[in-house]
């Protein structure tokens, strides 16, 4: 290890140190302090580990790596960037987490959630045994960009050789980024979902073919541009799954057909989660699990041990039952509001939209969320907004045709929790990035108290 990244360690240290006995844990303060005294700091440290998983993608990360990490931890130790603290300094307090006084990590097998433009910075130092792209979707508009960004630095990030690459052959935009690999590039996909619809007026950026540009053509849609696909002019289609996945809704198993290796095994796993979109993060982390060499033994064993992250359909036991989801783009918001159709009582259904920078700062997305189609099929009592741009929340239902009297716009994000708690019917909250942990604080505070 360089010194440079050795003092930078240590600073790291005495800062953490620092802020423990000054009762400030818990901040990303240690992270940013040894980041900025030692730029290769983060290198050194990866540079010891024996094997190295990196999940990216627009939407599913912090699940998918969840998942993975009950899978990958039920035999052995591995280090995780629990919540999706997916930057560069995230990554670097996750490691610094494990290393000891003189820089060795103590754990030497990690995966981590790592943000789509952070990627091509870390494998520019660091190649892990595998990636994994959950998708490629539109974000808010003024975070990168366009999806072809997003795309371009995904493709930086993977296209180079020895590092097997799992992606979702069901998305045409994810699945690119494998047609100019020749070797260890594997897909999942689902070759029968519960409902499938070709109708379905989601956002669909992606829905394009990357050579021609000619529309793809559709035999179904699943979500957003995500289904069975293929370019007029036969560039390019939907691959045959290397994981092909069936999921029983009725008996929450996924069933996996492998077309991967000699035996070709077939398994069915109990599905802890909620939603299609989901399903394609249980489906993506069993195929990395399967590319590591877990059994499907051990992935039912380690799948006991799965808890949902911050915020992804995280349910706060209690009366009401309160479910916390994130929603940051259309697409998202489209599989949360369809995984709630799951549940086909009446419920009260809440949104608390903040603008923040984390947040997108554009919240012309909220238009893009399919409330007309979700309408009929919701069975909402109540309907509250909140949150800094509650109001803008509030119009796109009334436009969507909710009955005003029915929708409450609260000011504060804790008004929301006491709101709520009136309530027996089960309660649902969509949130934005910044209003998720202050939310899930006053949840758990809310049960704990109650
Ligand atoms: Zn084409």
């Amino acid at each position: 290890m360089r010194i440079r990244s050795m003092i930078g360690l240590w600073l790291g240290r005495a800062t953490k140190f620092a802020l423990k006995i000054s009762g400030r844990s818990g901040t990303s303060l240690p992270g940013l302090v040894a980041g900025k005294v030692a730029p290769h700091l983060l290198q050194d440290l990866m540079a010891q580990l024996t094997e190295g998983v990196i999940v990216t993608g627009t939407n599913g990360k912090t699940t998918t790596t969840a998942l993975l990490y009950a899978f990958l931890s039920e035999e052995e130790s591995w280090l995780t960037n629990r919540g999706g603290a997916n930057l560069h300094q995230g990554l670097l307090a996750t490691m610094m987490s494990t290393s000891t006084l003189s820089g060795k990590l103590r754990i030497r097998k990690a995966v981590l959630e790592v943000d789509e433009a952070t990627l091509p910075k870390i494998t520019a130092f660091y190649h892990p045994s595998v990636i994994l792209v959950t998708n490629v979707l539109r974000d808010q508009l003024d975070r990168y960009g366009e999806v072809d960004e997003t795309l371009h630095l995904l493709k930086e990030g993977t296209e180079y050789p020895g590092t097997s690459l799992i992606t979702n052959g069901d998305d045409p935009l994810a699945m690119s980024l494998g047609i100019s690999r020749s070797e260890l590039t594997y897909y999942y996909g689902f070759t029968q979902v519960p409902e499938v619809t070709s109708a379905r007026a989601d956002v669909r950026d992606g829905a394009f073919c990357l050579l021609c540009g000619e529309e793809l053509i559709y035999d179904y849609f699943i979500y957003g541009q995500v289904g069975a696909y293929h370019c007029p002019n036969g560039h390019f289609q939907r691959p045959v799954p290397d994981f092909g996945g069936k999921y029983d809704g009725a008996t929450k198993q996924l069933l996996v057909e492998e077309s991967v290796s000699k035996d070709n095994q077939v398994y069915a796993i109990a599905s802890p989660v909620k939603g299609i979109f989901n399903q394609y993060n249980l489906l993506a982390a069993i195929s990395a699990a399967r590319i590591l060499g877990k059994s499907p033994a051990t992935i039912r064993k380690g799948i006991v041990n799965y808890e949902a992250p911050t915020g992804r359909f995280q349910v706060f036991v209690g009366t009401p039952l309160r479910t916390l989801a994130l929603v940051k783009n259309p697409t998202g918001a489209n599989s949360v509001l369809r995984a709630m159709e799951e549940d086909a009582g009446e419920k009260v259904l809440c949104f608390a939209i903040n603008d923040d920078d984390a947040d997108g700062r554009d919240v012309s997305w909220l238009w893009d969320i399919n409330i007309e189609e979700f309408l009929p099929r919701s069975f909402c009592e109540t309907w509250i907004c909140t949150g800094t741009r509650g109001l803008d929340m509030a119009l796109r239902l009334a436009y969507a045709g909710v009955d005003r009297s029915k929708i409450n716009v609260l000011d504060k994000l804790s008004q929301l929790v006491e709101e709520t708690s009136g309530y027996v019917l089960p309660v649902y909250i969509l949130s934005t990035y910044t209003a998720l942990h202050p939310l899930s604080e006053l949840l758990r505070k809310g049960v704990t108290n109650g």
